[in-house]
C-alpha cells in the first residue's frame, strides 16, 4: 500500500466515522487513484525532513514546562552521580527503587527530592506520543527491575545481554563476523534509559521531541527487553551515527543478513535511522 493511501485510511479512521478497517478500505477504493492529497504529502515530507534532521528543533516540538527545566537538569545531574557511585556497568541494571536508595545512602549523590521524583514519574507515565515518539512501551512499570541471574556480562564491553534469544543472537554474530564487531549497548534498565533520555532533553533546553527522536523515553526502549547495539571496535561514538554504515562491521553484517533493524530509515515510529540497533524479538 502506498504511504499516501495509508494516511488516507488513517485519516478516515481519525475522522471518527466509525469505520472498521475493511470499510475504510472500501472507502479508499472509491477514491480516485489520481486524486491529489497535497496536505498529506506535505505532512509526510515534513515528518521525514524532521527525522533526517533529528537533532534540530522543529516548530511542533514539545518541551517540558518552563518551571520543570531546573528539575530536569537536577535529575540529569543526580543520575550522573548515581552512575559514578554504582559504576558504569552495574548502572545498566539499576531499578528506580535502587536508585532512590542509592541517592539516600551516598552523601555525594544526595537524595532525589520530591519534585525530582514527581518529574520522573510524570515522564515515565506520560504518553510519549504527545511529543512524537510512536513506538511501543515494552516496560510499563516504573519499578521494573532486571534480575541479575537473567543477564550475562559481556567481557570488556561494560554491557550485559539477556540470556536466551539476545545472547544467542550476539554469539551468532560474533561467530560469523568475529572481532570486527562488538556490543556497544545491551540491556538498559529504567534508570539507564532515564539518564540517556533526560540528558538529551537537558542538552536541548527541555525539548522532549528532539530527545525522543534519538533516544527512546524510559519504558519505551527495547534495550529493556532483548535488543542491542553493535559497532566496530575503535570507531567510538561514530558507531552511533550513519557513518557506521561505512564500516566493515556493518557491511559484513548486512551481507550475512544480521541487520534486522528496530528503527530502519524512514520508519514511522518517530525515531531517527539507527543502522546499529538490532531488533531481537518483540516483548
Ligand atoms: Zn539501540
Amino acid at each position: 500500500m502506498h504511504r499516501r493511501d495509508f494516511i488516507r485510511i488513517a485519516a478516515l479512521a481519525g475522522l471518527g466515522l466509525g469505520l472498521n478497517s475493511s470499510q475504510a478500505l472500501a472507502q479508499l477504493a472509491m477514491l480516485s487513484p489520481v486524486e491529489p492529497a497535497p496536505a498529506d504529502d506535505v505532512r509526510m515530507r515534513d515528518y521525514f525532513e524532521k527525522m533526517r534532521n533529528f537533532e534540530k528543533a522543529h516548530p511542533d516540538d514539545v518541551y517540558v514546562d518552563a518551571e520543570e527545566l531546573p528539575v530536569l537538569h537536577a535529575c540529569s545531574q543526580r543520575l550522573g552521580l548515581v552512575e559514578a557511585v554504582m559504576g558504569y556497568g552495574f548502572f545498566h541494571l539499576l531499578s528506580f527503587d535502587d536508585a532512590l536508595i542509592c541517592s539516600r545512602n551516598y552523601e555525594r549523590v544526595g537524595a532525589f527530592t520530591k519534585p525530582e521524583i514527581g518529574f520522573m514519574e510524570k515522564i515515565f507515565y506520560q504518553d510519549a506520543r504527545v511529543y512524537g515518539f510512536l513506538g511501543d512501551k515494552p516496560l510499563k512499570n516504573l519499578t521494573h527491575s532486571v534480575p541479575r541471574n537473567e543477564v550475562v556480562r559481556i567481557a570488556s564491553t561494560g554491557n550485559f545481554l539477556h540470556r536466551g534469544d539476545s545472547f544467542e543472537a550476539y554469539q551468532k554474530i560474533r561467530k560469523s563476523v568475529g572481532n570486527r564487531v562488538v556490543l556497544t549497548s545491551g540491556v538498559r534498565g529504567i534508570m539507564k534509559q532515564f539518564r540517556l533520555f533526560l540528558n538529551k532533553a537537558a542538552q536541548n533546553n527541555g525539548n522532549l521531541s528532539v530527545a525522543s527522536r534519538q533516544v527512546a523515553p524510559p519504558g519505551y526502549s527495547y534495550h529493556g527487553f532483548n535488543d542491542f547495539d553493535v559497532g566496530q571496535p575503535g570507531f567510538g561514538d561514530l558507531n552511533f551515527t550513519e557513518r557506521f554504515t561505512t564500516t566493515d562491521a556493518y557491511r559484513r553484517m548486512a551481507d550475512l543478513g544480521y541487520l534486522n533493524l528496530r528503527y530502519p530509515r524512514d520508519n514511522m515510529l518517530g525515531v531517527r535511522y539507527e543502522p546499529w540497533h538490532i531488533m531481537v524479538s518483540d516483548a
